[in-house]
């Protein structure tokens, strides 16, 4: 089959990584959903660790029908684009688990921080660099600062690029995200409008952006730049303009 480069179709071979993936959280009796199935080589092997039910989100028709000649009775395979997917219809303690297709991942990431609600773990394989900003490590985001306000987030190994086929051009990394226990947004529309403001043109300071006063009662420098923010901080000028309705 011709892979397509527009949908991100890089199959990883490595039998040993893709275990590793599969057993990145105990899927054993939980609802599971897989993004980006492909040819199925994660798929079957997060079918050995007996999840109560496996639905593979898939957008290409192509790989569909690949997925759909796996024969077990608690596989569901569905053609849908995952950065749209009503997750939460299968069910209020979903995993989620996927090598993500590194051109769509933040929409696809975005809508499963939507569903944090019934999202309770998920586990993804991202290019590296994407992996260490969204821990924290590097070059903090918006996206990066969205995942951790919902989800303590832990960078589990590298995966070089040779395990792929066609090897995409950089290393991957593999991140868990566990959901915390607070909750904290209630509007979260709101919140990645904030999110998406404060790191609109990054090099400038954050008193350009959002109202002093608020800042300050937020114990944040107001000449700083956005990529110092902490989650905490984001919540904080958060629940300040809720609480002023601005
Ligand atoms: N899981 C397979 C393939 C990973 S490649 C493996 O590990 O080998 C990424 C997969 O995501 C491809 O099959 C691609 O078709 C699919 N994909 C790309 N965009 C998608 C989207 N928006 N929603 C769901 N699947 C998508």
């Amino acid at each position: 089959m011709k892979l397509k480069k527009s949908l991100g179709q890089h199959i990883l071979v490595s039998k040993g990584v893709l275990k590793k993936i599969a057993s990145c959280i105990d899927i054993e009796k939980k609802t599971v959903i897989e993004i980006g199935g492909g040819t199925g080589n994660l798929t079957r092997e997060l079918l050995e660790k007996n999840p109560e039910k496996l639905i593979v989100v898939e957008i290409d028709r192509e790989m569909v029908e690949v997925l759909r000649s796996i024969n077990r009775e608690n596989i569901e395979i569905v053609n849908e684009d995952a950065s749209t997917y009503e997750f939460c219809k299968h069910g209020k303690d979903l995993v989620v688990i996927g090598n993500l297709p590194y051109n769509m991942y933040s929409l696809i990431i975005e809508n499963i921080v939507r569903h944090h609600y019934c999202i309770r773990e998920a586990c993804f394989l991202l290019q590296k660099e994407v992996s260490e900003r969204i821990v924290g490590k590097i070059n903090v985001g918006w996206l990066s600062l969205l995942v951790r306000t919902f989800y303590r987030v832990e960078y589990i190994m590298t995966v070089p690029s040779r395990f792929f086929k066609p090897p995409p051009k950089v290393n991957s990394g593999l991140i868990k995200l566990k959901r915390l226990d607070k909750c904290p947004v209630v509007d979260i529309d709101k919140y990645v409008w904030l999110l998406k403001k404060l790191f609109s043109n990054r090099r400038k300071m954050l008193k350009n952006k959002i109202n002093e006063d608020i800042l300050i009662k937020c114990k944040i420098d107001p000449k700083a730049r956005a990529e110092k923010l902490k989650p905490e901080n984001v919540l904080c000028i958060y629940n300040y303009m809720e609480e002023a309705k601005l």
